[in-house]
């Protein structure tokens, strides 16, 4: 994701801490309080610009949402985007997904979405990987137990690199495929990097996994 400098961010940020929530750690075991009902909650991790997050809370409004993403300047504008939607049922969170077991209570989540994460393709840079055995050690405490990990990419090295680290963490493969628009699927909600990619006519691969 290409980060511009955005001056204005840390006051975009401080202006809008219902929305991005400065202090999550405080709020562990308790993201229903924080969203006033019990719905489900689903979080995305590594959010970038936010078309994913704002499309599904419109899809599923029954479902509260949390963004995770690291970079400041690409959250604000995905906040943006929230705050011009006028989704109540999205919550956005301006942190590294390393920080998760501490924000989050075992098994208080119910799904996980991680889509076309950076692919570090350097082995050196392996544990940065979203799909690195210490992150789906993390996942697997946060989920719930029918909670699943949905993972989309173009990228085919990262793809095949996940399914073999989900294999050998112990993970069930409920759904593999090598070409998600194929499948005309009517509930996918296309991400900024999934309309970029799929228009140079690289297919999408999608896997949904459980513990
Ligand atoms: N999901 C978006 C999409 O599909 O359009 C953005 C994809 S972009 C390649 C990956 C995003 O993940 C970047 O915005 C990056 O800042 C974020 N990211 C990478 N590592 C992260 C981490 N450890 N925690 C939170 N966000 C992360």
């Amino acid at each position: 994701m290409r980060q511009r400098n955005k001056p204005w961010a840390d006051d975009f940020l401080k202006d809008n801490q219902h929305l991005i929530i400065p202090n999550p750690k405080d709020y562990k075991g308790k993201w229903n309080e924080l969203f006033n009902n019990n719905n489900p909650i689903h979080i995305e991790i590594g959010t970038g610009k936010g078309q994913f997050i704002v499309g599904m809370a419109k899809q599923f409004p029954n479902i509260n949402f949390i963004g995770i993403e690291l970079a400041k300047s690409v959250i604000v504008t995905a906040a943006q985007k929230v705050l011009d939607s006028g989704q109540s049922n999205i919550l956005m969170l301006n942190e590294n997904a390393m920080e998760l077991g501490d924000i989050f209570e075992n098994e208080e989540v119910a799904n996980i979405y991680l889509n076309f994460s950076d692919p570090w393709p350097k082995n050196r840079h392996e544990k940065r990987r979203l799909t690195f055995h210490t992150f789906l050690d993390t996942y697997r405490k946060i989920l719930n137990k029918d909670g699943q990990v949905i993972f989309k990419t173009d990228n085919r090295g990262l793809f095949e690199y996940s399914l073999v680290s989900f294999s050998k963490f112990g993970m069930t493969l409920e759904e593999v495929t090598l070409n998600l628009h194929a499948l005309e699927d009517p509930e996918n909600v296309m991400t900024e990097y999934e309309e970029k990619f799929s228009a140079k006519g690289n297919p999408i691969y999608r896997c949904k996994t459980s513990f």
